[in-house]
């Protein structure tokens, strides 16, 4: 079977998603390619900092969430070893109006998809290569052509590669394989039907090279995770959710607090899993090619990260509303009618993406590695006092801009709605 399409975006995660939701948003139509056969929502929750708020807002759909979850006003930082105490504000992060808040990974994914045109998402579609020919098409000068794993192939004006670490679309514009940076990461959900009793702030607890964490997400349910220096044989043990809750309660998090032990305990077995920690080295991302013509990527397959400061998600939908912005910049209504738009000069506006991503997305790299490395490294004066005093009390909030604001999308008028003119304002 052939197909033409316009706009191909492969992988439908919050990336993928997102950027279908925006190119929707400016009049783009587009097809979202999924190799699994429904939403992937691994993980359970997400942490969605005002950044993320502030891209769900532009993209419309922030409001859906606020009655189902509320924003965490503090949080703490305890040293395990010694039992030193930071209290970390959230207040001082609400000028956008907005605070960290986490939410069910389910929930963001099916609130994105149920924005979408029924039939946008194409699931069990695994995409397999890219070719690109030249075209003489006055819309773009490439054509790229999608060969699929059940033997279908799309011809797409413009190709976006939302499809994560291990990403095709990443790899065919050169991008170097993302590197583990020797850690991993055991996450799950808590449950306690009758209620939890918790105080709705974030509890972190940090030793030499291991962290755990826990933070309401209702009444009845917290977040927890646990990163630690993983070994060869940890991924052999990996896909067994209890012997992984197992691990942690009786080896790996020896000497926590009975509160995170207590909340591991509770977790519902069906929502454990572990993870490797992976990230993109930086200097990838200045000197590669995070986009060629009309082919370029978004989320974890342009910016893997570590995920001590919680961004590779939020990073991901300010991926999606720079990239509605720019590309909305280039419309013209279809001339064979029907409502519907192309875009030219495609290729000038996924550059004009690129530039405004490219040292955003280097700085969250590298701020999320440094506060991994200050967070669970060396147990030595030097360290303690770096990790303790220095590093959440003055630096944290200066590594992380939290409440950066990728902008809005443009109100863009369908030519049905302005007289066959498309108006953008
Ligand atoms: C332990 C951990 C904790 C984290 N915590 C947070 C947090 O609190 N806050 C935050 O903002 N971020 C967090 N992140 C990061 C966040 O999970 C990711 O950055 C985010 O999920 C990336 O979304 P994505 O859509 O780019 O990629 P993905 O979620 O990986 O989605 C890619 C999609 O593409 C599909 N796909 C892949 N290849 C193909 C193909 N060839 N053809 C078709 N489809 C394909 C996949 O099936 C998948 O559905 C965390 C990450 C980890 C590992």
């Amino acid at each position: 079977m052939e197909i033409s399409e316009e706009v191909v975006i492969v992988g439908a995660g919050i990336a993928g998603l997102a950027t279908a939701l925006a190119l929707k948003r400016v009049g783009i139509r587009s097809m979202v390619l999924e190799r699994s056969s429904e939403l992937r929502t691994t993980g359970a929750a997400i942490t969605l900092y005002p950044n993320a708020w502030l891209a769900l807002q532009a993209l419309g759909v922030a409001h859906k969430f606020t009655s189902m979850y509320s924003p965490l006003k503090k949080g703490y930082v305890i040293n395990v070893a010694n039992g030193a105490t930071q209290e970390v504000s959230y207040t001082g992060i609400n000028r956008t109006g907005y605070g960290p808040i986490a939410v069910h990974r389910r929930a963001l994914l099916e609130t994105l998809a149920g924005e979408l045109a029924p039939g946008t998402i194409r699931f069990s579609s695994k995409l397999d290569s890219i070719q690109t020919v030249a075209t003489n098409d006055k819309f773009s000068s490439s054509i790229a052509i999608l060969s699929l794993d059940d033997g279908t192939v799309i011809k797409a004006k413009i190709l976006i590669g939302c499809d994560g670490v291990h990403s095709v679309v990443g790899r065919w514009l050169g991008l170097m394989t993302p590197v583990n940076s020797g850690r991993s990461c055991i996450r799950g959900l808590a449950v306690y039907p009758q209620g939890h009793g918790f105080k709705h702030e974030f509890c972190r607890f940090v030793d030499q090279g291991k962290k755990g964490a826990y933070l309401p997400l209702t009444d009845k349910e917290l977040y927890w995770f646990f990163t630690y220096t993983s070994t060869l044989k940890d991924e052999k043990t990996a896909t067994d959710p209890k012997l992984l809750q197992k691990d942690i309660m009786e080896n790996l998090a020896n000497g926590f607090p009975p509160s995170f032990l207590e909340v591991v305990q509770h977790a519902d077995v069906a929502t454990v899993t572990w993870a490797q920690l992976i990230f993109r080295y930086p200097w990838n991302l200045i000197f590669g090619h995070l986009c060629k013509g009309n082919i370029t990527v978004a989320g974890d397959a342009m910016h893997p990260m570590t995920p001590e400061l919680g961004q590779g998600g939020c990073s991901a939908l300010e991926d999606a509303v720079v990239l509605g912005r720019h590309l909305a910049k280039s419309l013209l209504p279809n001339p064979n009618g029907h409502g519907q738009i192309v875009a030219v000069d495609a290729a000038r506006a996924i550059e004009g993406y690129v530039k405004e991503r490219r040292w955003r997305v280097v700085g969250l790299i590298i701020g999320s590695y440094l506060s991994g490395w200050v967070q669970q490294s060396g147990s030595g004066f030097f360290m303690k006092f770096l990790r303790d005093i220095i590093f959440y009390k003055f630096l944290f909030h200066w590594v992380f801009d939290a409440h950066y604001d990728c902008g809005k999308l443009p109100n863009v008028s369908l030519p049905s709605q302005s007289n066959g003119q498309t108006k953008i304002d």
